[in-house]
């Protein structure tokens, strides 16, 4: 300010400002097929489960690959560091991990210009309403200012369909991409969503997450090692001189995951592990419904303050969001657009005329959009069945929007949109939980706006206990202490649906039981409109 008064008078200050250089974004060179086979493409921010399988997805594509280490507060302070200052702290986060990684690669005796050259950052990317657009270009900068200057990041736009192939690029985002992620999303999500329901009642502690490992090794290796048969490599030549239709080979590729043995033997392994555990379902555990901005919510790291383990070490049964949900809401998204405009047109016979091409032409995105909803829908369901459909379903994204609708406009996007509003509403009215923690970044605009709207929420519903944290880093014990006094409330609520059930049903417990050791039981989601505690299940089961 000071120099801007002492320089006003100056011919030469705005003439000065005019000089300065418009910002371009600097030159990156693309990660290209001859480097493929020295190359790393190096990926994080997601669970642990999620980045195995999908590592082993990428390595069965031919790509050497490797996995950020959980993002810590060492990460976040790192990123401060180096990106610019009032961003979303999954960018601090994420940054912060990746100088990490890169400077062990250093101090393992790695020059700087050979990690520049043989290594590349892949995330996901898209423009948008809210700050995610400006990741990439964060990620640059703070590369940047950290030295490491050209080195490349990689972006697949989450909103640009199956198929964002550029010819000389060694990574190709087609078809073969696209599968192997939904497929590992699918897969850890449902392991994940088991996992989170059995641990909590496990007599020996750490038996699940044992269990878990064993098969996501498994599982690794299944994924790493998987092959087309022969007949489907036929094939995929024959479409490459288009001698044979590509939509036809995607859905023989698509038929072949849905059946074979690497995929389908990884949720029924994970059942038979489970089976060996001894469990105490006697324990009353509060369940409790995990939502937010997309990254606090999935994260198991210092990111969202651990806030998963919290709640577990405090006694409840949390439900974890799974990836596949976001990629429901991409969907429904862009089908809910066309649906509304194509309404639009039918408003008057002139609108109608004048638009009928391109009418047909979003009809036609409608159907594309509702096959692949279709599709998603019956891998997760089909994988779920193989779990003895133990893994919640995932909601359908036209409930979670109607539900959403009376409070917040689902034609705003960014961040989790409508979905943070309709996700309370289902869980809670659906009585699937007890409670709802929404976990969101520092000052992330789209929780804010669903912040606000819940008090009208709660106003309007006595059934819905929910409590909102910021994940920023800081004031931890406000934070944890804030989620425990809504916590408390919910074991209440949990205490009091067991006591009604044992005094309306004349229950003695110890009638029904030898003591508190229990064998698997599989607890099946069928649309529960009452009781939900695993203790009440697992008695009305040994009544029957
Ligand atoms: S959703 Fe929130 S945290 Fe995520 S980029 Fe947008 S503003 Fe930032």
């Amino acid at each position: 300010m000071r120099d801007c008064v002492e320089n006003i008078d100056d011919d030469n200050f705005f003439a000065k400002k005019r000089h300065k250089q418009h910002y371009k974004r600097p030159i990156e060179y693309p990660f290209k097929e001859s480097e493929l086979k020295t190359t790393t493409i190096i990926f994080g921010g997601l669970t642990w489960k999620h980045e195995i399988l999908l590592k082993a997805s990428f390595e069965n594509l031919g790509y050497l690959c490797d996995i950020l280490p959980n993002p810590d507060f060492e990460s976040l302070q790192i990123g401060k560091e180096f990106c610019d200052p009032g961003l979303c702290n999954p960018v601090y986060f994420t940054f912060g991990a990746l100088i990490k990684y890169l400077k062990k690669l250093e101090a393992s005796g790695i020059p700087k210009e050979k990690i520049i050259k043989n290594y590349v950052y892949l995330t996901a990317g898209s423009c948008g309403p809210c700050r995610f657009g400006m990741y990439e270009s964060q990620f640059r900068i703070g590369l940047n200012n950290a030295g490491y200057t050209g080195f490349r990041v990689i972006i697949f736009q989450q909103n640009e369909g199956l198929d964002q192939v550029k010819e000389e690029y060694a990574l190709k985002f087609n078809h073969d991409f696209f599968l192997r992620i939904l497929g590992s999303f699918i897969l850890a999500d449902i392991l994940n969503d088991v996992a989170y329901q059995y641990r909590p009642y496990e007599i020996e502690t750490g038996s699940v997450d044992k269990a878990l490992k064993e098969t996501i090794d498994k599982a690794y290796l299944n994924l790493k090692i998987i092959e087309y048969p022969s007949i489907i490599k036929k094939l995929s030549k024959l479409a490459e001189k288009q001698f044979f239709p590509n939509y036809l080979l995607l859905l023989l590729k698509i038929v072949y995951f849905y059946y074979c043995k690497e995929y389908n033997d990884i949720p029924k392994d994970f059942l038979k592990r489970l089976k060996r555990i001894n469990y105490n379902f006697f324990k009353i555990k509060p369940i409790v419904k995990v939502t937010g901005e997309f990254w606090a919510q999935t994260t198991e790291s210092d990111g969202n303050l651990n806030m998963h383990r919290f709640l577990e070490q405090n006694n409840a049964q949390v439900i974890p969001e799974p990836l596949s949900n976001w990629i429901m809401y991409i969907l429904h998204q862009s089908r809910y657009i066309k649906q509304l405009y194509i309404s639009n047109n039918f408003k008057s016979t002139k609108l109608l005329s004048k638009n009928a091409k391109s009418i047909i032409k979003e009809l036609v995105g409608i159907i594309i959009i509702r096959i692949l909803e279709k599709l998603m829908m019956l891998f997760y369901n089909h994988f779920r069945k193989k779990l003895n459909k133990i893994p919640f379903s995932l909601p359908s994204q036209d409930k979670l929007r109607f539900l959403s609708k009376k409070y917040y406009n689902p034609l705003i996007e960014g961040g989790e949109g409508h979905l943070e509003i309709g996700k309370t509403l289902y869980y809670s009215l659906n009585n699937l939980c007890h409670m709802v923690i929404s976990l969101k970044p520092f000052g992330c605009m789209p929780s804010t706006m669903s912040d606000g709207i819940m008090s009208s929420i709660l106003n309007h519903n006595n059934n819905v206990l929910f409590s909102s944290i910021e994940t920023g880093g800081e004031g931890i014990i406000n934070m944890y202490s804030r989620v425990l006094m809504t916590l408390n409330e919910a074991k209440e609520k949990a205490k009091n649906e067991f006591e009604q059930f044992i005094k309306k049903n004349n229950i003695d417990i110890n009638q029904i039981t030898n003591g508190y050791k229990h064998n698997f039981f599989p607890f099946r989601k069928k649309g529960e409109k009452k009781n939900i505690l695993f203790s009440i299940k697992y008695i009305e089961k040994s009544l029957n």
